[in-house]
């Protein structure tokens, strides 16, 4: 369901993002030898990619974690049914999306809770936003989620392609949150998912399109 309309809808209002800020280094004994050069110390590299990388994986997993233990009682994918009885154990990992239309739900939920981590982990590789570098790729979906209200989602249809491959029309209504009130947009589109080794991934988004309301 992360079209790439809607992708690049939530990151026109791109809000600064707390994890990207600097980190602030407290200065510890070890950091000031470290600077004077002195008792013998070693040279105070600065972090590598590779352990700015951990850092940013760890710190989002746990805002992550935090955002579905405090998310609403009901899930957003559909005002009737329980967060955590419905899309939650797919966003904490505990399983993955029975059909393609809970792994459609679970996605738009996941828009709207903000766990972009999740958003990268069930798209299928060979949708054009892939991206190797999955932290890179987290830290640009993180920029831009904050930046709307995701306000319904409705099925319309969907259609067997065979036993790996299904499609699912729906419509989700969106309202950046910057937006003069009721200014919102729904989106429609047609999406193909596929089934890899058992699990579901979304694939593309076929006929995007989006009015305002
Ligand atoms: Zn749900």
């Amino acid at each position: 369901m992360a079209s790439r309309r809607l992708l690049c809808l939530v990151a026109l209002c791109t809000i600064g993002n707390a994890l990207l800020a600097p980190t602030v280094h407290r200065c510890s004994l070890t950091n000031c030898r470290a600077k004077s050069g002195g008792f013998g110390a070693t040279t105070n590299k600065a972090p590598s990619k590779k352990t700015k990388a951990k850092a940013f994986t760890k710190k989002q997993a746990q805002l992550e974690a935090d955002r579905i233990e405090k998310a609403p009682a009901r899930c957003p994918c559909h005002p009737g049914l329980e967060y955590q009885k419905c899309c939650a154990p797919c966003h904490a990992k505990t399983t993955t999306a029975a059909t393609p239309e809970a792994l459609l739900r679970s996605r738009y939920a996941a828009f709207s809770l903000e766990l972009p981590s999740y958003l990268a982990a069930t798209t299928h590789p060979l949708h054009d936003d892939f991206d190797k570098d999955t932290v890179a790729w987290v830290q640009r979906l993180a920029k831009g989620l904050d930046a709307s209200y995701f306000e319904g989602l409705r099925v319309l249809a969907q259609e067997s392609l065979g036993e790996n491959e299904h499609e699912i029309t729906f419509e989700a209504d969106v309202r950046p949150k910057d937006s003069p009130e009721g200014a919102g947009v729904t989106l429609h589109e047609r999406s193909r998912f596929m089934r890899e080794d058992g699990v579901w991934f979304y694939r593309e988004g076929l006929d995007v399109s989006s009015k305002k309301r």
